[in-house]
């Protein structure tokens, strides 16, 4: 079957980096006046911290106690050590090729810190982070929190590298082309002989992977994807090639959203060793009321955010 190819609408660089607390050094690649919210529906946020060297201290880096409510912050780390504490209860600590998963929800007040045992040893800092918006309905649930380990990603070979998803299911057919499957979708395993479902949970219809080429040589990765779909793919390590040659680290390719209906196909060249974080989901269409850490539907409902976050019922974290 010949699906049209799904094209780039153009290639973000990174501009100048900021910090986030005093322990992340960061490119925010939207939103912003290229790339508002509605552009990236589902996602509304994504910083990337590129590699940063760590001296050694006894003075952990992050950030201090904030609150967030209506959305959900997946923090991806490639090098170091995150440490994650919120006013639900719960902690964590993520390493390398692992993830947080936030589901912030109603509304927590957490504080995100370089590890206590990193921040000993020092050494290369490289993460990056998400923010997923949820559903209107589901934007009042209570908070939870997920740590993705190593061994929960799931590992998909093809040829020339190989896939690790956090979320969203992707299947292979007989062929050897990759498709983004909803989950619900029925399927058989002679339709598609492999597949696999990402550990993390979602409120909607999203795929969160990265792709990486193995050092010998050249690869080219092309998924099937669904009508409508926003997708993002960010450079984590490596250079791309074909059309986007030279594109490298801290670039995000943003693709044109299918506007003539049906499944595309999404098509990307890269160099030997290359890493790319794909952002795929399905828009979720309803009204973006933004204020710093809150993501609601109407300017009233991030009025009552303010009022219950002064009032202190976001909880208490120390
Ligand atoms: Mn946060």
């Amino acid at each position: 079957m010949e699906r049209p190819l799904l094209q780039p609408e153009g290639v973000l660089k990174p501009g100048p980096k900021s910090m986030v607390g005093d322990g992340f050094s960061v490119y925010h690649l939207f939103p912003g006046q290229q790339l508002p919210m509605q552009r990236t529906d589902p996602f509304l946020m994504l910083d990337y911290n590129p590699p940063w060297r760590i001296e050694p201290s006894n003075q952990p880096k992050g950030v201090d106690v904030h609150p967030h409510r209506g959305f959900e912050t997946v923090t991806l780390v490639y090098s170091g050590e995150v440490a994650h504490a919120d006013s639900a209860g719960n902690h964590g600590i993520v390493g390398p090729g692992e993830v947080q998963w936030m589901h912030a929800a109603s509304g927590v007040l957490h504080k995100e810190y370089q590890s206590e045992a990193f921040t000993a040893s020092g050494g290369v800092f490289h993460m990056a982070q998400l923010w997923v918006n949820l559903p209107a309905q589901r934007k009042m649930d209570p908070p939870s929190y997920g740590s993705i380990h190593r061994d929960q990603i799931q590992h998909l070979t093809m040829a020339g590298g190989h896939l690790e998803l956090v979320a969203g299911m992707l299947g292979q057919n007989a062929e050897g082309t990759w498709f983004c499957l909803p989950s619900q979708e029925e399927f058989s395993e002679s339709t598609f002989p492999k597949s696999a479902v990402g550990p993390a949970t979602v409120c909607s219809p999203l795929w969160l992977f990265h792709w990486i080429q193995n050092q010998e040589g050249p690869g080219v990765f092309e998924l099937v994807v669904p009508e409508g779909v926003t997708v993002l793919a960010l450079v984590v390590e490596g250079v791309l090639g074909g059309e986007l040659e030279g594109v490298d680290q801290g670039h995000l390719v943003v693709y044109h959203r299918n506007p003539n209906g049906g499944e595309t196909l999404v098509r990307l060249e890269a160099h030997a060793g290359a890493k790319v974080l794909w952002m795929l989901g399905q828009p979720l269409n309803e009204p973006i009321a933004a204020y710093g850490p809150f993501v609601m539907n109407t300017k009233a409902q991030i009025q009552e955010a303010f009022e219950d976050y002064q009032n202190g019922r976001f909880g208490v974290l120390n």
